[in-house]
């Protein structure tokens, strides 16, 4: 499977509502959009990080074998990407409490040549003027989907509505949508995004679920009903690579005629959404390291069954 992800893989610390804090896990938006693709088929990853990453940190990277680390750099006297994010006490609204950009100021990771007949791209939250590069560098894509925050919609405007004009898909929180294209309605919202080129929006909303906004249709896909909900963060990252690594996985199949479709991409935000309720059960990526595939099937089928009406 040729899907391919760019972004950060960065050391985060979590403060919980309980004033738990969690300091220097493994995160980043790569690390987490891989993890959760890895369990639909190969996906490969180009990011850059210090040589202050922890080696455990990479051990846990080594712990999802689909994941082809072949695009990774680790340069000897640069920073790792760092966050701080501190949640609210109903899990669903986070301050960032910093962000040191370390290597993220330096020249964007090297795509492998091997790596750049990549048919599905998802350029996960950085730079906006990296994804643009990045995505430069597939020429054989099929499919290309980006992810972006408050940060880089405050500071990276006018390279961030490049961006957009150039993708099948944007995936972004709500209050983002709504940052960037000035409309408090979502479906408003995400219709000006549209207006930009791309064929379709998935407009997160936390524990509220998502709406689909695509040329063809709108859809609403509520989340999976978690009782306890530990660290939210990576929620965004992992329901992208369930998203994504199942339309990558059914395209190759020859299962997707139009890999973009309404119909094929609605499906995939369920995956998404099974994934993103598992990585919310633990820190880090620790849910999904021990995940099996037949929970993630259990899963689903239960998502299936409380989203259908009769
Ligand atoms: P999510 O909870 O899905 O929005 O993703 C959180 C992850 O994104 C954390 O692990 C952070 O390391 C990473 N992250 C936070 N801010 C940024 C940023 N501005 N650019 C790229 N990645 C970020």
């Amino acid at each position: 499977m040729s899907l391919i992800v760019t972004g950060t893989i960065g050391i985060d610390t979590i403060h919980t509502p309980s004033g738990e804090v969690r300091k220097d896990v493994l995160g980043g938006s790569a690390a987490y959009f891989a993890a959760a693709a890895s369990f639909y088929g190969t996906v490969r990853m180009v990011a850059a990080v210090g040589d202050d990453l922890p080696s455990s940190h990479m051990q846990t990277l080594g712990m999802f074998p689909r994941i082809d680390t072949g695009g990774l750099e680790v340069r000897k006297g640069s920073k790792t990407f760092r966050w701080g994010g501190k949640y609210a006490e109903n899990m669903d609204q986070r301050d960032t409490l910093f962000t040191e950009l370390g290597v993220l100021i330096e020249e964007p990771p090297a795509v492998p040549p091997e790596f750049k007949d990549s048919a599905f791209i998802f350029l996960a939250n950085t730079a906006p003027a990296v994804q643009l590069q990045m995505l430069e560098q597939f020429p054989r894509r099929v499919m290309a989907v980006a992810d972006t925050m408050d940060l880089w919609i405050n500071t990276a405007r006018s390279d961030l509505e490049a961006l957009i004009r150039r993708v099948d898909g944007l995936v972004l929180n709500y209050d983002e949508a709504e940052m960037f294209s000035g409309k408090r309605n979502t479906i408003r919202a995400a219709k000006k995004i549209l207006e930009l080129g791309p064929k379709f929006v998935v407009v997160k909303k936390g524990e509220h679920g998502c709406l689909f906004i695509h040329r063809d249709g709108i859809a609403a896909m509520p989340a999976y009903p978690a009782e306890e909900v530990v660290d939210p963060t990576g929620a965004g990252d992992t329901f992208a690579g369930g998203m994504m690594g199942h339309i990558a996985r059914v395209s190759e199949r020859g299962l997707a005629e139009v890999p973009t479709s309404f119909d094929v991409v609605r499906r995939a935000l369920a995956h998404g959404t099974v994934m993103a309720s598992f990585t919310i059960e633990s820190f880090s990526l620790d849910r999904l390291a021990t995940l099996t595939q037949e929970q993630i099937d259990r899963r689903f089928d239960e998502f299936v069954d409380l989203t259908s009406v009769s």
